[in-house]
């Protein structure tokens, strides 16, 4: 017989159901991860009491495994775009994120973002995260060296090309290596708990409390075994991830990134901080979308290759940045797909890939490789002949990959089996969360707020809103964002400082 817990996060318990507080606080934030981390410090710098509830022992979140690129830009430039000459104006980057979430983006978000990006850098500079000046002019997934400014998205390829100028935005923390994340984590934790800000590691969030109008008034923790009601005066603010870890809630909402096989997060992204929005009337949207990738560069020469599918034709330009190849590989009706590389492409795949996929076949002409593939007749013959006959020409009318990456493919040929489901690799997280405006107040399906509640990074649906059109950096960016956004909010409420961030902003160019 199933039992219902007592404590559900889909369940608030109301106000009369709590006998005592435990504790007492100004804000309440759930998470000490990169939006928690950021809600904390802000709202203790604008005077208010916070205590953050973390149920694993440290902080850090997914933020801390990420590789600590965070996508920044506009106002100008950042003083690292500004020393490589790449001057980015604030409609630059409204306009390219516009166009990476459009049709579901929300230009509020995307507006504040993009008015705030730069400062946002320099605020985290501020709080000593470390950056480099440096650029480093390759097609990488993140920095394997401790360099800084990366093209991290669709900057330089088609359609965003012909519509958007292009800049890097992608801002690595300074550190040798991948998993940079960790730094940066490093930084705003120390920085939190200098700030004031009192954290209950080992202690999980585990309902809110509401009050007769609906307002939240607090939450239930538990910490050694015992549950402690903890009452929130200015607000609580949900800072607990996404749900990339909580196989239900995927089938019922996003089933379709079930078919990568790497969910991409820790264990604490379990959805529970939208589940406890929810349990409010709080409204969850955007909740099929996730960031789903095929990351098949480094190395960058398999750009030169060409992905097809089980009647041997393209579909992508494939200088696209490597979450929308695997978000179109997603969206396409094809039993199978294929990385056709020549040899010279093979041979740095071999030495370094993330990508894991299988050579299922070889062919020292094309029409062997298509018969080894078991592709109907002159299918990828008609392709390759296409594709070479334009490449020659520096020219891709069909699928408008950029001359950079354009070059004949001369055989012998191989191919790699990239469908989902047969070996590649195909990490995934989820885009979907609690609607809420730009101060990070949650929304209901009304419009209404709910009183007393925020939330912030992949609890909420923020700027990343689709697949398609993410960036690396743009979800640390994002959670960092929008968590220093709604801890500002949290602390108005209760009385104390003077109100959303970018308001404050100095008109950007
Ligand atoms: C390997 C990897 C690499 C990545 N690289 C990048 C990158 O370079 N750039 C980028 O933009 N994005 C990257 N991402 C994605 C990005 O890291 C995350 O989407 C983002 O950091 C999420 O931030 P957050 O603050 O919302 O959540 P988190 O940083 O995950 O913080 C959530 C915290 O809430 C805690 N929590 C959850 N439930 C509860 C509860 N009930 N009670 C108390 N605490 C709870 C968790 O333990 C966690 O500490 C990467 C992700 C991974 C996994």
């Amino acid at each position: 017989m199933s039992q219902t817990p007592k404590f559900n996060p889909a369940r608030a318990m109301q106000l009369h159901e709590i006998e005592r507080w435990d504790i007492e606080t100004d804000v309440a934030v759930v998470g000490f991860g990169g939006a928690g981390s950021c809600a904390a410090i802000e709202a203790a710098r604008a005077g208010a009491s916070v205590q953050v509830f973390e149920a694993f022992s440290a902080a850090g979140g997914s933020t801390a495994l990420s590789g600590g690129e965070v996508y920044l830009g506009g106002s100008g430039g950042t003083p690292v775009q500004l020393k490589f000459g790449f001057a980015d104006s604030t409609e630059d980057l409204f306009n390219y994120l516009m166009m990476q979430h459009a049709p579901q983006g929300d230009e509020a978000k995307i507006r504040a973002y993009a008015e705030g990006a730069a400062a946002h850098f320099d605020w985290l500079v501020q709080q000593g995260v470390p950056f480099k000046e440096s650029f480093l002019d390759e097609r990488v997934v993140e920095p394997m060296t401790d360099d800084c400014l990366i093209y991290s998205g669709n900057e330089k390829a088609w359609p965003e090309v012909a519509h958007c100028k292009p800049a890097p935005r992608g801002h690595a923390v300074q550190m040798e290596g991948m998993g940079a994340g960790a730094v940066l984590m490093q930084h705003l934790e120390r920085v939190a708990l200098e700030a004031g800000v009192h954290a209950h590691y080992d202690c999980r969030a585990l309902c809110l409390i509401v009050d007769d109008q609906g307002a939240v008034a607090g939450l239930v923790v538990r910490q050694d075994g015992r549950e402690l009601a903890v009452r929130a005066r200015g607000g609580v603010v949900l800072c607990a991830g996404g749900f990339v870890m909580n196989e239900e809630m995927l089938r019922q909402y996003a089933p379709q990134l079930l078919r990568g096989n790497n969910p991409i997060g820790n264990p604490g992204d379990t959805g529970a901080g939208i589940q406890m929005g929810l349990s409010v009337g709080g409204l969850a949207i955007n909740m099929h979308e996730g960031f789903f990738s095929l990351p098949f560069y480094p190395p960058s020469t398999l750009t030169y290759g060409i992905i097809v599918n089980d009647k041997g034709q393209r579909f992508i330009n494939e200088d696209a940045y490597h979450g929308r190849v695997g978000t179109e590989i997603l969206a396409q009706a094809s039993e199978r797909y294929y990385f056709i590389v020549d040899v010279d492409a093979y041979g740095s795949y071999e030495a370094l890939n993330f990508m894991a996929a299988d050579v299922v076949a070889t062919g020292d002409s094309v029409e062997e490789l298509e018969q080894e593939l078991g592709l109907p007749a002159r299918t990828l013959v008609n392709t390759l002949e296409t594709y070479n006959r334009f490449a020659a020409q520096g020219e891709d009318p069909l699928c408008h990959k950029q001359p950079e990456w354009l070059r004949p493919l001369e055989t012998p040929l191989v191919a790699l089996d990239v469908t989902p489901g047969r070996g590649a690799f195909y990490p995934y997280f989820t885009l979907g969360g609690l609607d809420t405006l730009p101060s990070g107040e949650v929304r209901k399906a009304d419009g209404s707020l709910v009183p007393g509640l925020y939330a912030a990074g992949r609890t909420a649906a923020g700027v990343p809103r689709r697949g398609r059109g993410y960036n690396s950096g743009i979800s640390v960016g994002d959670a960092t964002f929008s968590g220093r956004q709604a801890g500002i909010a949290a602390a108005k409420r209760a009385g104390c400082g003077s109100g959303p961030l970018w308001e404050r902003r100095p008109a950007a160019n």
